[in-house]
């Protein structure tokens, strides 16, 4: 319900009617109530046209979808949304943003049109004390967010705002920011990095883009070495990703679709597991590896 309309109803109704109404908007405007804590996931997107093809990582994406709690909203941290300082989508109604070319009509004409949430987008905000994080409402949702999340909620029926990378900032800054929304995961939302562990699309292997799974050696070591660091809890190590020889510099040769998997991350309590998924290298210089930690 509209502000407006609520105002309108409450002068129009008696004064038991006018309370209950004045709970209803409680319930809205501080919509995220304590739930059981929700899982973190950091989805690997890979190609666009994972949005439409019928695949291993779109069953993997789908069968994640099912295993956890339906959220009350989604927070996602996207490759594809870089800005100066740190925003969040704070509109009612974000548009699908086809940020590609060179693909078919039919992607083009996706669109996910789930409901934004400018109460969370507020709650993100109030929550950062490490800078003052601006309410955006121009930006939507990129591909790095619909070409998955609509595989986990194809009904587009969970609200979504999407929070931007900071390129000014280096990996240390954006784990230690991603560790103030924490408290988000206890109200019901289900934070996702959305990016990909090895991300190197110049040296993308184009003759084998078709092939069910191929990745360079040195794909494959970062993958494998990224896990190990992952799984032994040694943060600090990723965090230092440019301190890791070749094969790290290799896959990440710019830091935006690994800046997502810092922020799951650093959301991860000590007690918690991770569960890795769609764990394959595709096309030499890309992987799927996603995560989710619970
Ligand atoms: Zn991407």
């Amino acid at each position: 319900m509209k502000r407006l309309d609520f105002l309108k109803i409450l002068a129009l109704t008696p004064l038991s009617l006018a309370a209950m109404k004045l709970k209803e908007l409680e319930t809205i405007t501080h919509g995220l109530i304590p739930t059981e804590k929700m899982p973190v996931l950091f989805l690997g997107h890979g190609s666009p046209m994972n949005a439409i093809e019928e695949n291993e990582f779109v069953t993997g994406f789908k069968n994640v979808g099912k295993e956890i709690p339906k959220p009350t909203a989604i927070l996602i941290i996207s490759a594809h949304w870089e800005t100066k300082g740190t925003f969040v989508t704070a509109m009612e109604k974000p548009r699908t943003i086809h940020d590609f070319g060179g693909f078919p009509q039919a992607l083009f004409d996706v669109q996910y049109p789930a409901p934004g949430s400018p109460e969370l987008a507020i709650e993100t905000k109030n929550i950062i004390k490490k800078t003052t994080v601006g309410l955006d409402d121009k930006w939507g949702l990129d591909h790095g967010a619909w070409s998955v999340v609509k595989h986990l909620y194809p009904k587009a029926d969970v609200p979504i705002i999407e929070m931007s990378i900071d390129y000014t900032q280096n990996a240390q800054y954006h784990y230690d920011l991603a560790k103030e929304i924490a408290a988000l995961r206890k109200k019901g939302v289900l934070i996702i990095g959305s990016g990909n562990m090895v991300h190197n699309l110049g040296m993308v292997a184009w003759d084998k883009l078709n092939a069910d799974s191929f990745g360079y050696d040195w794909a494959i070591e970062a993958n494998e070495k990224m896990k190990k660091f992952i799984l032994a809890d040694d943060h600090q190590s990723l965090i230092n990703f440019k301190s890791q020889g070749k094969a790290f510099d290799l896959a990440i040769p710019s830091p935006e679709h690994y800046l997502p998997l810092i922020y799951s991350l650093a959301l991860k309590e000590k007690n918690e597991k991770v569960s890795f998924f769609n764990d394959k290298a595709v096309a030499g210089s890309l992987t799927m590896t996603s995560l989710k930690i619970d």
